[in-house]
């Protein structure tokens, strides 16, 4: 038996500690399953990349949901805001949004301590590099490859799992099955193999990530932080696509070099709504931000130095996000804008560094230096750190099904970043909720396949894909390097399966290949702001980085942040993230709430007989609303209609005769699993949705 090392098994295992592997942590440990959160750098738990700053429009009612949904970033954020403001407040209640200024270094040191202290969860310093699985008895779904066209996903690497081998490209054993896999252990860079029941991948900008300052390029994740190899060519194995994106972040500036005096302040509400439902106030010393504005010199200095940007220059080859732009491309496409408005924003009490935001550049540092000192109150200022962009590998997300599980592999499922999402809170609400399926998924698979190991099992010695002198992992490999990657991952693949397979078999079981049901946690558009996200990277995937806005809920109305109790708190009491006496109240809640409204449409001006002030305010929102929300009611009604009508994997579309050729084209690509998201495929006729209805119900 060549030599290598199984370690203590677990039921869910999340790669990534970063904002979605938080999340998905601390759910499935407080779900009761046994949990191991892997992070290359343990000291870097919830750190904040970028904005040191945590809600704003639509992100906000986000973080209420992650709150009500039985997610820590609510909590995390009230125990260490410094500044607060609801935005858009004299703007209907529909579009108003609650905003915090976060101490940065406090924020991820809380999220470390809460993660380190939730029992059930178990963290790892350390990189995966590999992803085991085996066949299951379950046919590949027909749609379970990207549904974007080829050639069209920025940076695009396609799995090829039908082929044996091809130029750089190994697909495994399990992926040329023509079954759908299911994930059995993962593999890390110093060598352990670790059996696991579901995986959460929650990469955010490390995979292959690279930093570009100027002319300066190098491997790295985040300035500062190693980037991960291996796991992108254990995905192309499995047979997923994959594609380049890029983001970018300001230099930081030390506060005493600022000259604030000639600067515009913006102050702190004084009334702070709390973030989470749980918290009845946040008493946090509140500081207040400034704001500076580039001027023409600025902008020459950018325009003069444009071909030095990597941007420019066509060293970055992945998209950036259209919706938060670098200062060269605002200077370069907004040509007629003489100025542009940058908020000074403090990082954190214990720090003197300050967050430069929409001042976002991959120039050189000589250059950032130069334009910042031409904006007034800037002429002194010193950098502690340069802005930069990085690059990074996502996985494009029509890969996936609603519930954030992989199609091509049962077990597995992506959140995050990775999905080709950007911000915090985008992060967090997907981590949740594949934290939250993939802890279904795991209790599942408990009763169908039986114990993974009974005891930590140790066998002769540690190296796996890291055997001494062998191979190492790198961000541009040889196809000699990869191939050795891939016969090493078919031979842990086979050891480690025939190992887990004899656990189970001696206890009692035979499923090994069997794929357990479950019944997900899937968040409806008209639920929640998480569950557009999601519908819309899974339905549409994205070419760019993914950003939530208003606009994008067709029901949003019904997406306030202060009713995202309403709308969520029955899945984390289903998935056990809420008790009893937590759901019973927020039904209790609303039952008072409806008396007030009522009351209020009976007497639109009546005085507060005596309820609670917070509940009375809630109601007459209600009230106000209640027209149109109960016209969007109607609308949601049908919507759910089209929600609660499946339409099988291997439905044939070419059986509906008048099927417009283009729509039964789309419709094959995508091969939608409901009639709601058969209707948000761009350019499907709604007449061939009212055929497609017709069909399904005969
Ligand atoms: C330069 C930069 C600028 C940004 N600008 C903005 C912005 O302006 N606005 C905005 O909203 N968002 C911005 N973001 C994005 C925001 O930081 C992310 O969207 C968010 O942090 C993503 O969360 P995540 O949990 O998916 O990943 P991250 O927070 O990136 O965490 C990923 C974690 O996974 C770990 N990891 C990765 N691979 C492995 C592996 N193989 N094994 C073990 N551990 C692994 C990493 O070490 C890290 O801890 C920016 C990010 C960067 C880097």
């Amino acid at each position: 038996m060549r030599n290598m090392a199984f370690y203590d098994y677990y039921d869910v295992a999340v790669v990534g500690a970063g904002h979605a592997g938080i999340e998905a942590g601390l759910a499935c440990a407080r779900m009761g399953l046994k949990t191991l959160l892997i992070t290359q750098t343990p000291d870097a738990i919830a750190r904040m990349s970028c904005n040191p700053s945590i809600g704003g429009i639509a992100k906000g009612n986000i973080v209420r949901e992650i709150d009500a949904l039985g997610g820590e970033m609510a909590k995390i954020i009230d125990k260490t805001m410094i500044q607060f403001r609801l935005l858009n407040k004299s703007r209907g209640p529909a579009v108003q949004a609650p905003r915090s200024q976060a101490d940065k270094i406090a924020y991820s040191q809380t999220a470390r301590l809460t993660v380190e202290t939730t029992p059930n969860l178990y963290t790892l310093m350390d990189t995966v590099v590999d992803i085991l699985t085996t066949a299951s008895s379950t046919p590949l779904p027909p749609n379970a490859d990207s549904q974007a066209e080829k050639g069209t996903i920025p940076g695009e690497r396609r799995g090829n799992a039908d082929s044996n081998i091809t130029e750089e490209n190994y697909a495994s054993q399990a992926a040329r099955s023509g079954m759908r896999q299911k994930v059995t252990g993962l593999v890390t860079e110093r060598g352990r193999i670790i059996p696991v029941r579901s995986v959460v991948l929650t990469t955010g900008t490390f995979l292959g990530g690279r930093i570009f300052i100027g002319e300066y390029d190098a491997p790295c994740g985040r300035v500062g932080e190693p980037a991960a190899y291996g796991l992108t060519a254990s995905l192309h194995r499995l047979g997923f696509t994959t594609g380049r994106l890029k983001t970018g972040t300001p230099p930081r500036i030390l506060k005493r070099t600022i000259d604030f005096s000639k600067l515009e302040e913006q102050p702190s509400d004084t009334e702070v709504i709390p973030f989470s439902f749980d918290d009845k106030e946040v008493n946090r010393p509140l500081v207040p931000c400034h704001v500076v504005y580039t001027n023409e010199e600025t902008h020459k200095i950018i325009r003069d130095n444009i071909g030095r940007s990597p941007l420019y220059s066509g060293k970055i080859s992945g998209i950036g996000p259209r919706y938060c732009p670098s200062i060269e491309d605002k200077v370069m496409r907004f040509k007629e804008r003489d100025r542009h408005q940058i908020f000074v924003e403090p990082e954190g009490l214990s720090t003197d560094e300050m967050y430069l935001n929409g001042l976002s550049s991959s120039l050189p540092e000589c250059v950032q230096d130069a334009f910042m000192h031409t904006m007034v109150g800037f002429e002194n200022a010193v950098q502690s750190r340069p802005g930069y962009a990085v690059e990074y590998d996502y996985v494009e997300p029509t890969q996936l099904y609603p519930t954030l599980e992989t199609k091509r592999v049962a077990g597995l499922f992506d959140a995050g970043q990775i999905n080709g999402t950007s911000g915090y809170e985008e992060a967090a609400g997907q981590g949740l909720v594949a934290g939250i399926n993939a802890g279904l998924y795991a209790r599942a698979h408990i009763s169908l396949c039986g114990p993974l190991s009974e005891l930590p099992h140790t066998m002769n010695g540690t190296p796996t894909s890291m055997e001494k002198g062998a191979f190492s992992l790198h961000d541009k490999m040889s196809r000699e390097e990869l191939q050795h990657f891939a016969e090493l991952s078919e031979r842990e693949t086979k050891e480690l399966n025939e190992f887990i397979c004899g656990v189970q078999k001696s206890a009692g079981y035979e499923a090994f290949e069997k794929i357990p049901e479950y019944e997900p946690v899937i968040i409806g558009r008209d639920e929640g702001y998480i569950g557009v996200l999601i519908d819309d990277l899974v339905t549409l995937g994205t070419k760019e980085p993914y950003r939530m806005f208003t606009a994008r809920a067709e029901y949003r109305l019904k997406l306030r942040h202060d009713t995202a109790d309403r709308r969520l708190a029955k899945y984390a009491y289903r998935a056990g993230l809420k008790t009893k006496a937590q759901y019973e109240a927020v039904e209790a809640k609303y039952a008072r709430l409806a008396e007030i409204e009522a009351l209020l449409l009976k007497k639109p001006d009546a005085e507060n007989p005596g309820y609670d002030d917070a509940d009375w305010e809630e109601a007459k929102i209600d009230a106000k609303y209640k027209y149109y929300i109960e016209k969007q009611d109607k609308r949601v009604a049908k919507l759910h209609k089209m929600e609660n009508t499946h339409i099988p994997p291997d439905f044939d579309y070419g059986s509906i005769p008048s099927l417009s050729a283009e729509s039964r084209m789309k419709l094959e690509k995508v091969r939608p699993v409901t009639l709601g998201q058969a209707n948000r495929i761009s350019g499907i006729r709604n007449s061939d949705i009212m055929l497609l209805m017709v069909y399904l119900k005969r």
